[in-house]
């Protein structure tokens, strides 16, 4: 059985152009370190994790696990590996410095995804704004040669005039290839009309239709509440005018749906109001232009976001959102990590370890916060090759010099990221 496996990995490809000093088939196994899996299991220390052809072949404890032959070996005693971050609700491609709009073309879509990466990273399911080259680059990452994050995709934002045009836009989405349609059911703190619920249930049966999940933009727990009874399938924001009932608790673990809480994207709404603490941090720092920093820091900026209704709101409102998220995870509920970065000043990559870091200051164990952050999210966006490292599965991970699943904010000391096997480029 085993070999059957391992002989279909060959038609992968070989990691030889990008490792020449490979001896075999393409084949390196990662020994000495305590292995966090990103499933329900307890790290384990001293393991080795051998990768064939940019895919997992075998992962246990050291003394348990034949390197094969000839296989590259690296030393990772005394450090940490977890699998890549599944960052399940993110955009791709537009921004360019603050520049929402700066121009969506596969260069920006490669450059933000290589940004992801090289934080660990290692999927984006990028929930709106997608255009063909998101889809073209979909399409092409399958493939052992793979050294930036992985993008899922959800075409357009739906809107429509009527229930038809609804229907005909999660047509073209579906017949475009995308993994999940997306909607917007709020109003945005009272500025535009809801979407009518009956154009609603018209996109949740039309997606179905087409075999597609519906990932749900709300703000209200009343609209959570129908989007759960319309059977859309995933919550894409928090809950955050309210907090959470025992019916929509009910419900939420009745349906099994997922609650991707985003909670840096309410930090970005408020928090250039004044100069942030992470504007000091290397680990911002390195990625990050000089430029977008000052403007950012610029009276005049800060004042207008000090001085915005909805920038307010939205900071008032999340300790009800953070209170939502240690209330759903007690009640067993699948959190996956999300954090609608990619817009101006949601800072791709830097703010899924900070999303990671709020998960547990909301209520969860850091080893849960990883999970929902790897595992779970996977799961939650429908991925079952990525977001744990089992045999089979894509070798998408990181190597941290540091213990995340003792202190979070240990999550800054990634050393390498790894994709299909492959070393990210530049971390
Ligand atoms: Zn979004």
């Amino acid at each position: 059985m085993k070999r059957t496996i391992i002989s279909l990995f060959v038609l992968f490809g070989s990691l030889s152009f990008l490792y020449p000093a490979f001896g075999n088939d393409g084949t390196i196994a990662f020994v000495g370190a305590t292995v966090i899996d990103g499933t329900d299991a307890e790290p384990l220390a001293d393991g080795a994790l051998v990768i064939t052809d940019g895919r997992i072949r075998t992962v246990g404890p050291r003394s348990a696990v034949t390197i094969p032959e000839g296989a590259d070996i690296v030393d990772v005693s005394g450090k940490y590996i977890m699998p890549g971050m599944v960052n399940a609700h993110g955009h791709v491609g537009a921004t360019v410095g603050l520049n929402g709009n700066g121009g969506y073309s596969t260069d920006n879509l490669l450059r933000q995804l290589g940004l992801y990466a090289r934080y660990g990273v290692t999927a984006v399911n990028s929930l709106g704004g997608d255009g063909d080259q998101g889809f073209t680059l979909r399409n092409e990452q399958y493939d052992s040669d793979l050294d930036r994050a992985r993008i899922y995709v959800a075409g357009s934002v739906v809107v429509g005039d009527s229930e038809a045009a609804i229907r005909e836009e999660v047509n073209r989405n579906a017949d475009m290839g995308a993994n999940f349609i997306k909607v917007r059911i709020d109003d945005n703190l009272g500025v535009s009309q809801k979407m009518p619920r009956s154009f609603f249930e018209a996109l949740v049966d039309q997606a179905h239709t087409r075999r597609l999940p519906v990932a749900v933009h709300l703000y209200y727990l009343d609209d959570a509440k129908f989007m759960l009874e319309t059977n859309a399938d995933i919550i894409a924001h928090s809950v955050r005018d309210l907090a959470v009932d025992q019916e929509f608790v009910s419900m939420v673990t009745e349906k099994d749906v997922c609650y991707i809480p985003t909670l840096t994207r309410e930090v970005s709404t408020f928090v250039y109001e004044s100069v942030p603490d992470f504007f000091s941090d290397p680990y911002f720092r390195k990625e990050v232009e000089p430029s977008i920093i000052e403007e950012l820091s610029t009276p005049e900026r800060m004042s207008r976001i000090a001085g915005s209704r909805s920038a307010q709101t939205y900071k008032t409102q999340l300790p009800t959102a953070m209170a939502n998220v240690g209330t759903l995870y007690d009640s067993g509920v699948r959190i996956a990590m999300g954090t609608d970065t990619g817009p101006p000043a949601r800072f791709q990559g830097y703010f899924e370890h900070m999303e990671m870091h709020m998960m547990v200051d909301a209520g969860m164990s850091p080893l849960d916060a990883i999970r929902s952050s790897t595992g779970i999210a996977a799961e939650c966006i429908g991925m079952g090759d990525i977001g744990t490292l089992e045999p089979g599965k894509w070798g998408d991970f990181s190597v941290l010099t540091e213990n995340p699943a003792e202190d979070i904010r240990n999550s800054h000391s990634i050393e390498s990221v790894w994709i299909a096997g492959n070393r990210v480029p530049g971390e």
